[in-house]
């Protein structure tokens, strides 16, 4: 599959000379246009410059201002491409996702940056403003999984913790933040896992919890967010029995069941009781091994 995203590494197809990103071009070995076979592929810089431009020109939420010259248009922030008309910003992350579901993962890096570094731009002369923190959040968090996927744990753990870091000082009364805050900081738990310090990967499982458990204070009718919490405290709970403190993990377990038994959905909710009964099955078999 190709991205059908901006043009990343523009790249021609010998001999037909169709176009495509080189990371999306290079796993065919017929042009996926023509079917032609592909005996060679070139660079299209030239191409690939008049992509650049354009992204600089009309997607980038800051232009590149010439000395002198004030934008007068008050659509500055907007990007008309095809029949959408979106904020800058949107357009290049929607270009990121794009790519980032087609594994062309340096192109979604590649316009996330861009995103993260307007955004960041931005901020200088409005630092409290919340919408471009929440926003930066979600776009660094996006960065660490490109980076994740690429392999580079290092660098996705400073991505996450620093949309956690971005996170964290907003108003925790929004789910969507509270899920992508909590998500960010379990990535992190995950990668150190991964990467055996359990007592770091703890500490953040158990932050992400802390995030979750008081967003549900305020929510407790919001089903989602009580599994949420029920599967953090199995994260920390799970962590707890590889160090070593069984009880611990055995009180956690514990109260993870008992939320999630609680808990009555409708029959709207098929997906949702489904989830519910998966992680409840998960949790008793925990128990049930000891
Ligand atoms: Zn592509
Ligand atoms: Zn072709």
């Amino acid at each position: 599959m190709v991205c059908q995203a901006l043009l990343h590494e523009s790249s021609k197809c010998v001999p037909c000379s169709h176009k495509f990103c080189k990371a999306c071009i290079l796993r065919f070995k017929d042009c996926p246009l023509c079917g032609a076979d592909i005996e060679g592929i070139e660079p299209d810089d030239e191409l690939q410059a008049l992509v650049d431009r354009f992204i600089d020109g009309h997607a980038r939420i800051k232009r590149s201002h010439v000395a002198g010259t004030e934008e007068v248009t008050g659509d500055k922030n907007k990007v008309i491409y095809e029949d959408v008309s979106m904020e800058r910003g949107a357009f290049l992350v929607r270009q990121a996702m794009r790519a980032f579901r087609a594994h062309n993962i340096e192109s979604a890096k590649s316009r996330l940056s861009m995103c993260a570094e307007d955004i960041r731009e931005e901020l200088k002369s409005s630092q409290d403003n919340q919408e471009l923190c929440s926003q930066l959040g979600a776009v660094l968090g996006m960065l660490g999984d490109c980076c994740r996927t690429l392999g580079d744990a290092t660098s996705a753990i400073t991505y996450y913790e620093e949309s956690a870091e971005f996170l964290s000082k907003l108003p925790q009364n929004d789910l969507e933040l509270v899920h992508t805050l909590s998500v960010s900081l379990n990535k992190i738990g995950d990668l150190r896992y991964y990467d055996g310090d359990l007592h770091s990967a703890r500490s953040y499982y158990a932050r992400s919890l802390d995030v979750r458990r008081t967003a549900v204070i305020e929510h407790s009718a919001v089903a989602s967010q009580v599994i949420d919490v029920a599967t953090s405290l199995a994260k920390v709970a799970d962590v707890d029995r590889n160090l070593g403190n069984e009880s611990v993990a055995v009180e956690g377990f514990e109260e993870a069941i008992k939320c999630l038994e609680k808990l009555k959905l409708g029959s709207e909710e098929a997906s949702l009781e489904q989830r519910r009964l998966s992680v409840l099955d998960f949790l008793r078999k925990q128990l049930d091994d000891k």
